[in-house]
């Protein structure tokens, strides 16, 4: 096999060298461990992107402070591109900028998918203690519940002495599978109506390039993501079937309407429209929920592989990475049963992502337009300018503020979002209170009476 590094003795297997793996390996490799990490792919580096996923990917501060205590954000810095907010398109062409957060500092990064997988694994492949072995599928659990591994040529390995096994490797799990099927954990795999498709926007065009562009049209929409060569990524969130749906797309007449219809600014931009649309593929979108990660202190589930999550909140993969710091953490503060704890630690704030990203969905393509619904955007920008550390908006909590757990940026969510629809009930003609009229005084009384400080 064409592996990196040596075999030998190993403190820590992973499987699956997707995000989460690779990082995994970098920041255990840093405190000393022995690190083997096997993958069903080739190496990502000689052009065996899987094809069908997405192309680039929101980062942002959960994301990167796990980079960062890896020491491997400096290799990907020249290949992020900030989204300072959301650029807003109707359906006359109108367009309206949205900030993310507080002035200039708080926004997110896009990166492209593949990109961030070659430079990882050009990290971990030149890191001491790590082997990488490609090529290497994981076909489940033996009897003693460790991994059964195939070689490149589809050979049984014998199982390698390996102290623990993280699996990461992704939404569809063969070591999640495994583990249902021996009643150690239940799974929930629920696909959403809507799914994806990919279309590329090359360089040169006159989209604002800091920008996460949202075509929101209720039912379904169209997002774009910047890319580091000046290009963008489109992608069509559409449900599957119905009047209007990818099942009414199938040939190059009703997708040229239907983009004419709906998207009549962007549509000249994508080249050959209606044959990439035919092309690509057409991804499916879930929730996978399982209730028990780790089996003992042996095995354990992280990223995808334990909770993959719809991509409307951009949060999978960063709370992925969210995962790996943790749990480097855990089984570095000398006390027992770290994969127990980090379990137990970690599926409050899995299962609050989970709901927040379905609930984002909504926001973005539709409640984005709504007078209300800005209005509200401002108002938790101006309570956190004026209660720091007290109101902070949840999109913020989230992306901003990798200190706060999910589940807490849920809890304090709901909160303030119920103090928000009243400050912002329309009169009985149903016109919308601007933001002078908002009595700031008494407001901030029930603002300080309703969250505890952070
Ligand atoms: P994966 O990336 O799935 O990696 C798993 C790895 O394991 C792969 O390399 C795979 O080949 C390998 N593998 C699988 N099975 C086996 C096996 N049996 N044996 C050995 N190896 C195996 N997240 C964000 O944070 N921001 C975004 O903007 C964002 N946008 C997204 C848009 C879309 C359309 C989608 C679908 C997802 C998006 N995500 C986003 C989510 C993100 O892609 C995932 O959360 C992230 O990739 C999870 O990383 P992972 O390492 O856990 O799993």
């Amino acid at each position: 096999c064409a592996c990196t590094g040596s075999a030998g003795v190993s403190n820590l297997g992973i499987i699956g060298a997707g995000p989460a793996g690779l990082l995994l390996a970098l920041l255990r490799a840093r405190r000393g461990d022995q690190v083997q990490v096997f993958e069903r792919r080739g190496d990502p580096r000689r052009g065996s992107a899987e094809a069908g996923r997405s192309i680039n990917l929101a980062l942002a501060a959960r994301g990167l402070r796990a980079l960062r205590a890896a020491d491997v954000l400096d290799a990907l810095n020249d290949q992020l591109v900030p989204m300072r907010g959301r650029q807003l398109h109707a359906p006359d062409g109108a367009q309206q900028f949205a900030a993310y957060g507080q002035g200039d500092h708080e926004y997110i990064w896009s990166v492209s998918r593949s990109l961030l997988t070659q430079r990882l694994t050009d990290v971990a492949a030149a890191t001491p203690g790590i082997t990488l072995h490609f090529n290497h599928r994981c076909d489940g659990l033996d009897e003693a519940g460790l991994p059964v591994l195939r070689d490149p040529q589809n050979k049984l390995l014998s199982t390698p002495m390996v102290s623990r096994w993280v699996a990461t490797d992704g939404a569809g799990s063969q070591v999640r599978q495994a583990l249902r099927a021996r009643g150690l954990t239940q799974v929930s795999e629920e696909f959403i109506e809507h799914d994806y498709k990919e279309l590329d926007i090359p360089p040169g065009t006159a989209l604002r390039r800091e920008a996460l562009h949202i075509w929101p049209r209720g039912g379904f929409m169209l997002i774009a993501l910047p890319n580091a060569d000046g290009s963008f990524t489109a992608t069509l969130f559409l449900a599957r079937e119905g009047s209007t749906s990818f099942a009414t797309l199938r040939d190059e007449s009703s997708i040229l309407a239907f983009f004419a219809a709906e998207f009549a600014d962007v549509t000249p931009l994508i080249p050959a429209l209606a044959q990439q649309f035919i092309a690509h593929p057409q991804g499916r979108l879930g929730t996978v929920l399982t209730t028990t990660w780790n089996s003992g202190e042996h095995l354990v589930l992280i990223g995808d592989a334990a909770h993959a999550i719809v991509p409307f909140h951009g949060q999978g993969m960063n709370c992925a990475f969210e995962d790996c710091r943790i749990l480097d953490e855990l089984l570095s503060d000398g006390l027992p049963g770290p994969y127990a704890r980090f379990a137990a630690l970690r599926k409050p704030d899995a299962d609050a992502i989970a709901q927040m990203a379905l609930e984002n969905h909504a926001e973005m393509s539709d409640s984005v337009r709504s007078p209300r619904f800005q209005l509200q955007r401002q108002l938790a920008l101006e309570w956190e300018k004026r209660l720091p550390g007290r109101f902070i908006p949840r999109y913020s909590m989230v992306m901003f503020h990798d200190e706060i757990r999910y589940s807490v940026a849920l809890q304090r969510g709901h909160i303030q979002q119920q103090l928000l629809e009243q400050m912002t009930q329309p009169d009985a003609q149903g016109v919308l209170p601007a933001l002078d009229d908002i009595n700031w005084p008494v407001w901030q009384e029930r603002v300080l009476a309703s969250l505890a400080p952070l």
